[in-house]
């Protein structure tokens, strides 16, 4: 199989060369070298395919105002204040047609050579296309398993078709790995190509950034500055920076009061912004829609379910879909569910007014985001607001939300049946649940939860849980363990009154 889609590949990638002039001739070329090379043609080409920052709102109306600037360049606003995107040359992708980029990315899955094993990297071309293989940070980020969710599915909800992709098994434990192997590659370039022009990078964060940005940082021995909000992240979260060599700042505020204080500081300083406002991150992290096509062999899932915060992610998602849909190798979209916390449901607020995705926009206002155990989506001002709504409109997209004992209950009774799962994903999990009680989501639909980190970062409310010491929540799934004697009896009994033997 292997073999006949490398065979079909390198043909079409060397007529692909023929035709666009490109043949070169390699002077130590064994067979084997070629081959590889021909797999390799369009990054030995890195100018064949490029990218750039243009404005949110051009990419919004499908217009291009001309404003556009170089990866190179230390920029995170467009003139006039608004968000930036990552535009690639569709065209010139294109030139190379979906057999291509399915095969070529398939081909690169897991594999040892530096840097295409990287479930983000083995989709370079679509991602930094210009950028050199040296100067790549990478820690071997996505490839994360799709679990086939059939117990919980058929147990809970009914469902014959329900997977969870696994974004939490990476390096630091979530899905913001894939999006700061991207920004801290470009970094590690422009450091290069421009010493002294970046002394540092720093963000605000709810956990998670700031674990990927100072790993990811130490790894390329670049300096790091991370925001807390005092008292409002798991342990395990905290001591990832601390371990890492970043200069953590536990500020007493809440993310959106660090956020504030994070944009005023890289506005003054050569310290570079690493929060997802930054849209370098949402090009690694779309790689996760890209393999979730590729897991079911390029077959597009009905829905996608995914926790919201900052709501970066969510257009992610969308923008890795997008792009697979617009270059052919898949034929559809799927719809896309936002969910997020009822106590940081600003989208969601919005939705419900709006009764829908028209005039959401209108119906808009930030929050104070109040205390949820899913911390890192505990945002009450989302930076990708228009983004997230933008994704939305254009998928019939969704949003839900689930209280603090929907959003436990859900990730706990998941848990029984094998997984280990964060309170955001529970929000993901609680969302699906509400929407197959409606029968929103039918029993067939082919349903994806994406989830974002990794359950052992958030103890600490799981064992709140399973103790039943959680205010005002009955904890109905609790698992407490239970206290013996040192004594046969005593064991006997605990073991019979659980099995009733
Ligand atoms: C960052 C994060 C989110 C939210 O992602 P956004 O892009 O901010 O919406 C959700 N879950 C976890 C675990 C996160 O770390």
């Amino acid at each position: 199989m292997k073999t006949l889609s490398q065979t079909s590949l390198q043909s079409s990638a060397r007529q692909a060369m023929r035709s666009r002039g490109m043949m070169r001739v390699c002077a130590k070329a064994t067979a084997d070298i070629r081959s590889s090379a021909a797999l390799r043609v369009p990054l030995d080409k890195a100018h064949t395919f490029n990218a750039k920052f243009v404005p949110f709102k051009d990419v919004q109306s499908h217009t291009a105002s001309g404003e556009t600037y170089s990866l190179d360049e230390v920029v995170y606003r467009s003139k006039d204040g608004g968000l930036l995107d990552v535009q690639h040359d569709i065209k010139a992708l294109s030139a190379y047609g979906p057999d291509y980029w399915r095969a070529l990315f398939d081909a690169r899955v897991g594999t040892t050579s530096w840097p295409f094993g990287s479930g983000v990297w083995s989709k370079k071309e679509w991602v930094l296309p210009g950028i050199s293989d040296d100067d790549i940070v990478s820690m071997f980020e996505g490839n994360s398993n799709l679990f086939w969710a059939e117990r919980f599915g058929r147990e809970a909800l009914g469902m014959s078709d329900l997977w969870v992709k696994q974004c939490g098994n990476s390096h630091t434990g979530s899905f913001k790995d894939l999006g700061m192997t991207v920004l801290v590659s470009q970094v590690n370039r422009i450091r290069k190509l421009k010493p002294g022009s970046i002394t540092a990078v720093g963000c605000a964060s709810t956990g998670d950034t700031s674990a990927a940005l100072s790993a990811y940082c130490a790894a390329a021995d670049i300096p790091s500055i991370v925001f807390l909000p005092a008292d409002k992240i798991s342990l395990a979260q905290l001591v990832q920076p601390i371990a890492n060599g970043a200069l953590v700042l536990s500020i007493d505020t809440d993310f959106d009061g660090c956020m504030r204080l994070i944009k005023q500081v890289t506005a003054e300083t050569p310290i570079y912004l690493a929060n997802s406002m930054n849209s370098l991150r949402l090009e690694g992290q779309k790689t996760a829609a890209i393999e979730i096509l590729q897991q079911f062999d390029w077959q597009v899932p009905d829905w996608v379910i995914i926790p919201g915060g900052n709501l970066g992610n969510v257009y992610a998602f969308y923008k890795g879909f997008k792009m697979c849909k617009e270059l052919g190798l898949v034929d559809k979209m799927p719809r896309l569910v936002c969910a997020q916390a009822q106590n940081a449901n600003p989208l969601y607020a919005a939705f419900h007014k709006a009764q829908g995705l028209e005039g959401i926009k209108e119906g808009y206002a930030p929050m104070k985001a109040k205390t949820t155990f899913a911390s890192a989506i505990q945002i009450g001002d989302p930076v990708s607001i228009d983004r997230a709504i933008m994704a939305l409109k254009d998928c019939n997209g969704i949003v839900e939300e689930a209280s603090e004992e929907e959003l436990m209950d859900a990730a706990a009774r998941a848990d029984r049946t094998g997984m280990f799962n964060c309170p955001h994903t529970g929000v993901a999990l609680a969302a699906l649940t509400k929407l197959r009680e409606r029968n929103v989501i039918g029993p067939k639909d082919r349903t994806v939860v994406v989830s974002t980190a990794h359950g052992l970062k958030f103890t600490q409310s799981k064992v709140a849980y399973h103790s039943k010491q959680v205010p005002n929540m009955s904890c109905s799934f609790a698992n407490p363990p239970v206290q013996v004697r040192e004594d046969l009896g005593a064991v006997m009994d605990a073991i019979k009154t659980k099995f009733s033997l």
